[in-house]
């Protein structure tokens, strides 16, 4: 379960913990009874938004597709005609046959390769178009989907969005390749057999009954197993995820040969999966080759026909090779029918993230909120996560005034974050409303909302980048103001250990800014925020990790910062609590004003421990 953490060690064990208990139910959340979700694709028309604007590449492959039929065709009866033409010795009309024959191979080998090149071209840009799509709306999703008891891990998501949606691209590209293609073929090739000989063909269609059904029944075996392969290395993906993350806690636990064995287990389902997959996958086209068993019966019919000499040669070898040909696209059409099996549960668990009802909705009509004094208000705002899960919050009533500096104290696990989520409008409350300035949030544009309040979270959250994307994050897509940047850096007190850096703002943060301390990623996270200038200002246990003196620097800045905005400062630290012009303790889900000059007498009583004491 989710507990508060106030601190890094206590992250990493949560994670630690997390990780554990859901590997097993990362398989559970995406299909509870172990089959694949039942979601409606079952074809082709899924897709088709994502294919309609290619259809150019799609259509010169299938072009390309025909002349390459076109010249099998061709090809067949020229190389049957090749007996006769050397035995009637005819040298001139051998090579002009021969350079006719050259010419047809030619086209042949060009216009297949070009046939592929197309229809890739139009199955990988179907794929990047499914991929921007689902990333955008997991990226729409309300925060509740990745938090909390049913919450999906990223790892797995990252693994759907990236290496299933390329497993999608292999069953666009093979269903593209098949159905015209294939298609032509076999009916070329169908066509030739019945003018070489319509008795023989009748008795070789014989076999693709029993073929088609065979091959329907291990289809839909093969989806299941390759459903479970899907979610095995999902898991394997979401655990690498974490774990990774967290090398720091393994080691410090010498837990190397614990988390060894785990990976073994997750890695040795995936294999038992994937081992029987690739073993059905193997076996459909063979299935295929019960048809050379036709191949053997005509030539079986043949020899008799023709030791009886009323059948000629030419036709006999056109009507063998067209049979083996037939084959050919047979087989193509069994290993789409595989390809389409085997991605279904990759595109249902892609689509899967796509589907779903916000509970967070921007009214249509929703107002832009423009600039603001910065009022807050929390009427009677009840909340809790869940069903069967008590009220975090309960009636709670806050009335913070434009300007002014609240602090926030309480218990870990109380609801203070939760608080800050609701502000925010990652949530929405249960009962009750929240007015910024008199209007209430769920009333305005998501964006403008957000664009007011600023976050300082508890836990910070830097990106792979440099310290000047880091903190003008807002402005990535429109341009760094450096000077903002800098400004914001100096406020936070951050542009001291930025400007002992070799290349100071240019500095890479590290993974998740693992290159930083926590009080720096801190002043980091801080200034990320000033760099917003926000007209509310949220401190969520934002200067925990700081040592005192770099959180009396803070304070300082902050000082600043809170002329002309409305603060919430969630702290533990009685000093930067006391920094507030009122005190407000979240016990039980309800708000109760502390007076300050009780906190103030604790703080100067007892020297030694400055933390907040309930
Ligand atoms: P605080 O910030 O005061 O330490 P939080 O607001 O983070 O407390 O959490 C309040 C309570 O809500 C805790 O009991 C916590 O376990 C629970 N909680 C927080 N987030 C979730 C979530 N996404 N799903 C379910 N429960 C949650
Ligand atoms: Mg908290």
């Amino acid at each position: 379960t989710y507990t508060s953490n106030t601190s890094n060690a206590n992250r990493f064990s949560i994670s630690y913990c997390k990780s554990s208990s859901t590997l097993t139910t990362t398989a559970a959340s995406v299909s509870p009874s172990g089959r694949p979700p039942p979601i409606k694709f079952t074809s082709l028309i899924s897709l088709k938004p994502y294919l309609q604007s290619d259809w150019r590449p799609i259509l010169c492959g299938w072009l390309c597709s025909a002349v390459s039929v076109y010249s099998l065709s061709k090809i067949v009866p020229l190389v049957g005609k090749f007996p006769s033409l050397m035995t009637a010795a005819n040298p001139m009309k051998f090579r002009k046959e021969g350079l006719v024959l050259g010419v047809f191979v030619l086209v042949r080998i060009i216009a297949s390769y070009l046939q592929q090149a197309f229809l890739w071209e139009a199955a990988l840009n179907c794929v990047y178009k499914i991929r921007v799509y689902v990333f955008n709306r997991v990226l729409q999703r309300d925060l509740g989907f990745f938090e909390g008891e049913n919450g999906v891990l990223p790892g797995d998501v990252a693994y759907r969005i990236s290496a299933e949606a390329s497993d999608v691209g292999d069953t666009v590209y093979s269903l593209l390749d098949t159905i015209v293609p294939s298609t032509l073929q076999f009916a070329a090739m169908a066509t030739q057999m019945l003018i070489a000989s319509p008795t023989l063909s009748l008795i070789s269609a014989l076999a693709i009954p029993s073929m088609a059904f065979i091959t329907g029944y291990l289809g839909e075996k093969l989806r299941e197993i390759s459903n479970e392969a899907h979610l095995s290395i999902a898991a394997l993906s979401a655990y690498l995820n974490e774990v990774l993350a967290s090398v720091l806690f393994v080691k410090a636990n010498n837990a190397e040969s614990c988390e060894s064995i785990r990976f073994q287990s997750l890695a040795s389902t995936h294999l038992s999966a994937h081992l029987r997959k690739k073993k059905m996958k193997g076996f459909i086209p063979h299935i295929v080759q019960i048809m050379y068993f036709g191949v053997l019966f005509a030539l079986g019919v043949a020899s008799l026909v023709i030791s009886r000499g009323n059948f000629d040669y030419s036709a006999i070898f056109s009507f063998i090779t067209s049979l083996v040909l037939l084959i050919e696209p047979i087989q193509g059409v069994g290993k789409a029918y595989n390809e389409l099996k085997e991605g279904e549960p990759a595109i249902e668990r892609l689509f899967n993230l796509t589907t779903f009802k916000s509970q967070v909705i921007e009214e249509p009509d929703a107002l832009e909120l423009g600039p603001v004094t910065g009022e807050v208000k929390f009427c009677g705002v009840s909340f809790k996560y869940g069903d069967g899960i008590p009220f975090v919050l309960d009636g709670l009533d806050l009335h913070v005034k434009a300007g002014e500096t609240i602090s926030l104290v309480g218990p870990s696990g109380g609801g203070k974050t939760t608080l800050v989520k609701l502000l925010l409008r990652l949530y929405d409350p249960l009962v009750g409303s929240i007015l910024i300035d008199g209007i209430d949030i769920r009333s305005v544009r998501l964006e403008s909302l957000r664009r007011h309040v600023g976050l300082v979270s508890q836990d910070t959250t830097l990106f792979a980048g440099t310290i000047a994307e880091n903190i003008g994050y807002r402005d990535l897509m429109t341009g760094i103001d450096m000077r903002k940047v800098e400004l914001a850096a100096q406020t936070a007190n951050a542009d001291e250990f930025i400007k002992n850096l070799p290349k100071r703002y240019e500095t890479n943060v590290g993974p998740r800014g693992s290159n930083f301390s926590g009080g720096q990623k801190q002043r980091l996270a801080i200034a990320r925020a000033l760099y917003q200038n926000p007209s509310i200002l949220i401190l969520d246990e934002a200067t925990s990790a700081l040592d005192s003196s770099s959180e009396q620097l803070v304070r300082q800045a902050l000082q600043h910062l809170m002329q002309n905005r409305t603060v919430l400062i969630i702290a533990h630290r009685l000093e930067t609590v006391l920094m507030a012009e009122r005190v407000f303790l979240l016990n039980d889900g309800k708000l109760q004003e502390v007076s300050r000059s009780s906190l103030m007498d604790k703080l100067h009583g007892s020297l030694s421990s400055t933390e907040f004491v309930i």
